[in-house]
């Protein structure tokens, strides 16, 4: 069957997959917690699951319904849960999946947050091994018998280091380990995941999925690679029918029904609408993200430039391989050392300073001194977090405008006073 374009799915999938009525061609906000049956009979067998359906709303309700069909079949998977943020879906996958004494094989280069609460596993009696998964020895050498997973993002921020996700994923594969991917930086437009051999993906909704700034959420997803008859922690209860849901239905159970990070339908509704530009946004993004990071490159007050397009990055050759039209939106520069980066900041005018990812805009943010301000000098050496470094998310602007934005900046610097 011909796969229609990436587009063309996101502003027709809603009318297609969910029962919309009264010729709505997208799905409606449904805001009632609770849900009743003409007959008594209905609610017991959707409380038993032998019946779909909605009871209460922190589980399930239609318009988070109608997203979740919409990632899943986008990703090509088996079945998706969107929960609150990209926390929410990360955290609560985790404790329903893995045990104490249990060893989960871990990027050291993640997101700062998703670092902490791997922090609080560990806390937990989970054992965690910090590896660079830019090579695959790394994890095959991390490997110990009670390893139930490896988890890591496409492309790390701000450093841009890019996983080897097809060896990895060819790795688990053979091993039988569970593979979760992150792939909040590199959506499913530019990113085949299933391809790759993930097992689950995890995604923060807040950033390219919505791309507007104005509503939190997170997903994960089951792309059916891994066969959950082989994963010890299925709880009995959750083991019945159909295989392929058993781990979707722990995570929605254990996770998403117990601690409660479910979606609110106002922002399942925020979220899909945003979803509809997703590819063009996309698009987009990664075009001006390789033209700004050619033009920093190249810039005598720009000591260095990180950006995957770039041939010259580390992992450009990965890169190259995994991603499709584009490299993702994500780079970071360190400026020339007697600059000071705060009044760079300052100087520019379009780019607004903030700390998000994934916005229509252009955001800079000097990391060093915000989101690893609680590290110490030598941990942030250790990361590769250079004091001189902005990170910039970048945004769908006129390419010209972020370019003229940032040549009137830096020229500042040559100005007396
Ligand atoms: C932002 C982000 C998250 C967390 O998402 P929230 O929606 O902010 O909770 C997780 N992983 C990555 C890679 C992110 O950039």
């Amino acid at each position: 069957m011909s796969r229609q374009g990436m587009t063309t799915q996101l502003v027709h999938l809603d009318r297609k997959n969910n029962n919309i009525e009264q010729g709505a061609v997208h799905s409606p906000t449904t805001n009632s917690v609770l849900y009743e049956y003409e007959d008594a009979q209905g609610i017991i067998d959707v409380f038993q699951g032998k019946q779909a359906g909605h009871v209460y709303s922190r589980s399930s309700s239609p318009s988070v319904s109608a997203l979740q069909e919409m990632i899943n079949e986008l990703e090509g998977g088996e079945g998706a849960l969107c929960f609150a943020t990209g926390m929410g879906a990360i955290s609560s996958t985790f404790l329903a999946l893995f045990r104490q004494g249990e060893h989960i094989i871990v990027s050291r280069y993640l997101f700062g947050n998703t670092r902490s609460f791997m922090g609080t596993l560990e806390s937990f009696g989970i054992q965690i091994s910090y590896v660079d998964v830019t090579k695959l020895t790394e994890v095959i050498d991390a490997y110990q018998p009670n390893t139930r997973a490896v988890f890591c993002e496409t492309i790390a921020n701000p450093v841009t280091q890019v996983a080897d996700i097809q060896s990895i994923g060819r790795y688990c594969k053979e091993r039988g380990i569970l593979f979760i991917v992150d792939n909040t930086m590199t959506p499913f437009v530019i990113f085949n995941a299933k391809a790759m051999n993930a097992s689950l993906v995890v995604t923060s909704l807040t950033k390219y999925l919505s791309g507007h700034g104005n509503v939190l959420g997170g997903a994960v997803i089951d792309t059916g690679n891994y066969d959950w008859q082989t994963f010890p922690n299925i709880q009995p209860q959750y083991q019945n029918g159909d295989a392929s849901q058993w781990g979707l239905t722990q995570i929605k159970k254990k996770g998403l029904r117990d601690l409660g990070a479910t979606l609110a339908p106002q922002s399942a509704h925020a979220i899909s609408i945003g979803m509809e530009t997703l590819a063009l946004r996309t698009q987009k993004a990664c075009d001006n993200a390789l033209k700004l990071a050619t033009f920093l490159a190249s810039h005598e007050k720009i000591e260095r430039v990180f950006y995957p397009g770039l041939s010259n990055h580390p992992q450009h050759y990965i890169a190259r391989e995994h991603f499709h039209d584009g490299y993702g939106a994500i780079l970071s520069f360190t400026l020339a050392k007697a600059l000071d980066v705060v009044a760079l900041l300052n100087a520019l005018e379009l780019v607004i300073c903030a700390t998000h990812l994934g916005d229509n805009r252009t955001l800079a943010l000097p990391v060093a001194a915000t989101i690893y301000a609680e590290n110490t000098a030598k941990e942030r050496a250790q990361m590769g977090i250079d004091d001189q470094m902005i990170r910039l998310s970048v945004g769908i602007e006129d390419i010209d405008d972020l370019v003229s934005d940032f040549s009137r900046a830096l020229n500042k610097f040559n100005q007396p006073g």
